[in-house]
């Protein structure tokens, strides 16, 4: 029983600072863990304690707000995180019976609950979920909303139910700026719309995904399909995601593409809801005191939690550049042990308060290292991180640009290797086999510094490195005489210069043509390739006007490396015009080869789908890039329709 009170009486303290305060000290999946438990106990004992939150949905409204009892309950969602799970979901929903159920299953978007009423088709009132029967009434905040309707045909009383998000990309580009950045998107958007200056909700640029009709005082809606159709039309902003399923089977295919997918998404998702789409089943259904038995949300292993900082260290990049590395407690995350998490930079650690021995949380999505995004508690024995002067690799005294610091020493040994190794990678040179381990060898056993000096290694030094027989030797020679024909745009890359990555090297080949072209490229010129701003023209210009730069190249030049000007467009050809998007898995072609081939053949490649883009090339699995196109209503070409364009 004491372990109950502890476990309610905790529980009860994180629900406060994540629905009140929207400022929750713990992940989500740390809340899950002792909300299970509890449970559990409850399950084992019979008893409830009468302030459990297994009772409740959600958290009580701010008395700030004017409060508002809404005409249906708002439900929370039983959750499941294994297929039997769902499977046991569909037995108690079809009893005895054999015959299968039809399901929706939607993304489950991990925002705020937000409530619409209209009357007689004019909207009066947005109010939060609250604790499911009273909510609060931000009108005023989500008037500075844009994607639902202001007036809809229908007549009498209407309640519609969207969750309210912040896209990624907008919080990322909201976090550069402020003062305090915001830990994560469901946090944002909840600070966003619970904030009592509607200024606020409107920088933040704040959408609604609708997926629910409530109530409707003037016509029976039979079905979940049913009420997306009635959004949609009535121009509410709803998720082209939905998918109809028959039977639980399918309902797993659809929560795997789900899964897959939501990577792609620009929106945080932390699982798929899956309902039972006739109503009138629902009713039979019914609900228990916190959700609806008639759905099911499949939640996602968690990509975030909180975990100690016990250190900072600073690593030093290709460009000088010192990046913090936070070393943390071991946690389990996303199927990893995780003991490491970047930082930005000594701005980014000021901006987000970090301090060594606070508890930090952090994300894993698809980097390898997870990133720390803020600080959840810090006690008085908590340490400043301190700012380094002198690099803790060579000892130069560091320099300062904005929020950076960097090494100005061009021999400091991390980045002579951050430089090789970016050289030879596939994007670069494409010297195989040549690992950022290999060029530490060679810098530290026969002092291999420059670009050049890798044209003009003596095999028998090399042989006799640590791990180097003869094998491997002549592998290593082998593929530094192969990277000697190498394309403009890999040529490109390959020397590193600041901010110019794949896509922009290729733009630049494709403009330039040769080296000789390049070199003497003024800003202007450089500005005049489409995507390329004044810094990226300026990083360019510069590396051109060094010395020490040009004489590299010729360096190499001189060593027998051959560059190859890109294929000619054919502006004519079967994409000219075309700007077109790659998406799925092709079964003939690698995405690269079939990039190629729609550039010579006129066409430009893009990396996501937005109004610009004229044609989407799908191939199998193609996710919400394809979805996108459907709604844009571009133009989508299978790989077998795309065979026979180029055919021609
Ligand atoms: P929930 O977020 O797990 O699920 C219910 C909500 O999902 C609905 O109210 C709705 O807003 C939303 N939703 C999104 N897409 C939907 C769709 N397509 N159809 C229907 N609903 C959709 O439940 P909850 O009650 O809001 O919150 C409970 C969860 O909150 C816990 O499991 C926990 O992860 C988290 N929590 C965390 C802390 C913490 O301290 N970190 C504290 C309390 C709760």
């Amino acid at each position: 029983m004491d372990r109950m009170r502890e476990l309610v009486d905790i529980l009860n303290k994180y629900a406060y600072e994540y629905y009140v305060l929207d400022n929750p000290t713990v992940s989500d999946r740390e809340y899950d863990v002792l909300y299970d438990e509890l449970v559990k106990l409850e399950k084992e004992t019979g008893k409830i304690l009468f302030d459990s939150p297994t009772k409740r949905v959600g958290g009580e409204p701010i008395s700030a707000f004017k409060k508002h009892n809404h005409i249906e309950r708002l439900y929370s969602l039983d959750k499941a995180t294994t297929e039997e799970e769902i499977f046991a979901f569909d037995k108690r929903i079809r009893k005895e019976d054999e015959s299968d159920v039809i399901y929706t299953v939607e993304y489950k978007f991990d925002g705020l609950t937000i409530c619409l009423t209209y009357e007689d088709g004019k909207f009066v009132r947005a109010t939060t979920r609250g604790n499911g029967v009273t909510g609060e009434d931000v009108t005023s905040q989500i008037m500075t909303v844009k994607c639902f309707p202001l007036t809809i045909k229908e007549k009498g009383t209407l309640e519609v139910q969207g969750e309210a998000i912040i896209r990624l990309s907008v919080l990322d580009e909201y976090n550069k700026t402020a003062d305090e950045p915001l830990k994560n998107a469901r946090n944002a958007v909840a600070g966003a719309i619970r904030n009592l200056d509607p200024k606020v909700t409107e920088k933040r640029r704040v959408e609604i995904m609708f997926y629910n009709v409530n109530y409707s005082s003037e016509r029976p809606f039979s079905s979940q399909t049913e009420c997306v159709e009635f959004l949609r039309k009535n121009g509410f902003k709803v998720h082209p995601f939905l998918s109809v399923c028959r039977g639980v089977n399918e309902v797993m295919t659809a929560i795997k593409d789900i899964e897959i997918n939501r990577k792609n998404l620009d929106i945080l998702t932390d699982g798929a809801v899956v309902k039972v789409n006739d109503f009138s089943l629902r009713k039979n259904l019914g609900f228990t005191d916190k959700f609806p038995r008639w759905a099911i949300a499949f939640k996602f292993e968690a990509e975030e939690i909180t975990t100690i900082l016990n250190d900072v260290i600073w690593q030093v990049g290709r460009t000088g550049k010192l990046t913090p590395l936070g070393l943390v407690s071991p946690v389990e995350l996303a199927g990893a042990t995780v003991s490491k998490a970047t930082l930005n930079n000594y701005g980014d650690i000021m901006r987000k308060n970090i301090k060594i021995g606070a508890r930090v949380l952090i994300r894993r999505s698809n980097e390898v290292i997870p990133e720390i995004l803020g600080t959840t508690e810090i006690t008085e024995d908590c340490k400043d991180v301190i700012k380094p002067t002198v690099c803790p690799y060579c000892g130069a005294t560091l320099t300062e640009t904005g929020a950076n610091l960097f090494c100005p020493n061009p021999h400091c040994r991390p980045r002579v290797i951050a430089k090789l190794a970016n050289f030879a990678c596939k994007n670069g040179m494409n010297i195989d086999g040549f690992s950022a381990m290999t060029a530490g060898q060679l810098y530290d056993s026969l002092g291999v510094e420059n670009f050049s000096d890798l044209y003009s290694l003596d095999k028998e030094k090399v042989s006799g490195l640590e791990g180097f027989g003869a094998l491997k030797t002549d592998n290593l020679f082998n593929a530094i005489e192969a990277s000697k024909n190498v394309d403009f745009a890999n040529f490109i890359f390959a020397l590193g210069i600041d901010n110019v990555g794949k896509k922009t090297a290729g733009d630049i080949a494709a403009k330039f043509r040769d080296i000789n072209g390049l070199k003497s490229a003024t800003i202007d010129d450089l500005l005049a390739v489409e995507d390329i701003g004044a810094v990226i023209a300026q990083c360019v210009y510069d590396y051109f006007r060094d010395e020490k730069n040009i004489e590299e190249i010729n360096k190499l030049l001189a060593l027998g490396v051959k560059i190859s000007a890109p294929a000619t467009q054919n502006k004519e050809g079967v994409f000219g015009g075309e700007k077109v998007v790659l998406t799925g898995t092709l079964s003939k072609y690698k995405r690269d080869e079939a990039a190629k081939i729609i550039e010579r053949e006129g066409g430009e490649i893009m990396s996501g789908v937005s109004k610009k883009t004229t044609l989407v090339l799908a191939g199998e699995n193609a996710g919400s890039k394809l979805d996108k196109a459907r709604v844009f209503g571009i133009k989508i070409i299978d790989e077998t329709e795309f065979e026979n364009l180029i055919k021609v």
